[in-house]
C-alpha cells in the first residue's frame, strides 16, 4: 500500500455514476475495515485532476454521452495511466470497462479509449439487459460471478488480456464470454454493484492492492444468499 490507509478513488461521479456502481467503493472500504486496515474513499469530479498515488481506482458505468466525454477527460488527465504504471488496481463496469480499451462505440461513433486493456468494443444487435452470470477464470480464485447487465456494446478481447468469465447466463463480452483481466486491471458488465453481489471479486481487489494473500474470511452470510436465490431464479428461467 502507499499511504498508511488504503485509498480509494471513485473516477467521475459526476458521468459515471448511473447505475448505482459508487457502492463497489462502499465495498471496497468496508471489508478492508472489517479487517482493521483503514480505508478512505475519494471522490473525483471530472473537472478535477485525478490523484495518482491511489490504492485503487474504480469507474463505474453510464449512457453513451458521459462514458465519450470520461474516457476524453481522461486521457487529457493522464493521471490513471501514470497510477497504472506505478502498480494501482484499477476496476472498470460496463462504460467503465468499454472505456479502458482502444476503442468503443457511444453515440453512433467510434470513441478512443484509455488503450489500458487490450479490448475493444462495437455495438450488438438488440440491448444486453438482465441477470449476467459466469464461471470464472479459475487462475483469479473466486467462485461464480453474478450480477445484472444492462448494455448496448459488445466487447471483443486481444491477445494481451484474459477473459474474467465464461458465460452461463446473460450477454457479457458478447454471449461466450464475460469481462477481461491484465495485470491489476479488472472490467466487467456486472453491476449490481459487481462487488456486493461478488465479494470474493471484491476481495481479490484488496489482495492486489495490499498485497497480502491470506486476508481473514468475514461474515458473507447475506452476500451469499442474494448469490444463491439470483442463481436460483436464472436457472428457474433458463428452464423450458
Ligand atoms: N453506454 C454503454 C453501452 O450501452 C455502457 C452502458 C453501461 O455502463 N451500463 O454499452
Amino acid at each position: 500500500m502507499s499511504t498508511e490507509s488504503l485509498r480509494i478513488v471513485w473516477i467521475y461521479p459526476d458521468l459515471l455514476s448511473t447505475y448505482g456502481d459508487r457502492g463497489n467503493a462502499l465495498i471496497l472500504a468496508r471489508r478492508a475495515q472489517l479487517r482493521g486496515m483503514p480505508a478512505e474513499v475519494l471522490e473525483v469530479r471530472s473537472d478535477e485532476k485525478l490523484p495518482t498515488t491511489a490504492d485503487i481506482y474504480l469507474i463505474g458505468g453510464g449512457e453513451d454521452g458521459p462514458q465519450a466525454l470520461g474516457a476524453q477527460r481522461l486521457i487529457a488527465d493522464g493521471g490513471l495511466h501514470r497510477a497504472v504504471a506505478q502498480g494501482s488496481v484499477v476496476f472498470g463496469v460496463c462504460a467503465g470497462y468499454q472505456l479502458l480499451g482502444t476503442s468503443f462505440f457511444a453515440k453512433g461513433a467510434r470513441c478512443t479509449g484509455l488503450g489500458l486493456l487490450d479490448i475493444s468494443s462495437d455495438r450488438g444487435p438488440i440491448r444486453a439487459v438482465g441477470e449476467l452470470a459466469g464461471e470464472v477464470d479459475p487462475r483469479l480464485g473466486i467462485p461464480h460471478l453474478t450480477g445484472f447487465e444492462n448494455h448496448g456494446g459488445r466487447t471483443h478481447l486481444g491477445a494481451d488480456v484474459s477473459p474474467l468469465a465464461r458465460v452461463t447466463a446473460g450477454v457479457g463480452n458478447d454471449g461466450t464470454t464475460e469481462g477481461a483481466w491484465r495485470g491489476k486491471l479488472l472490467g466487467t458488465y456486472s453491476h449490481g454493484p459487481a462487488l456486493a453481489r461478488n465479494p470474493a471479486l471484491a476481495d481479490l481487489l484488496l489482495r492486489w492492492a495490499t498485497g497480502i494473500h491470506q486476508l481473514p474470511a468475514l461474515d458473507d452470510t447475506w452476500a451469499e444468499r442474494l448469490r444463491s436465490e439470483r442463481r436460483a431464479a436464472v436457472a428457474a428461467a433458463a428452464r423450458p
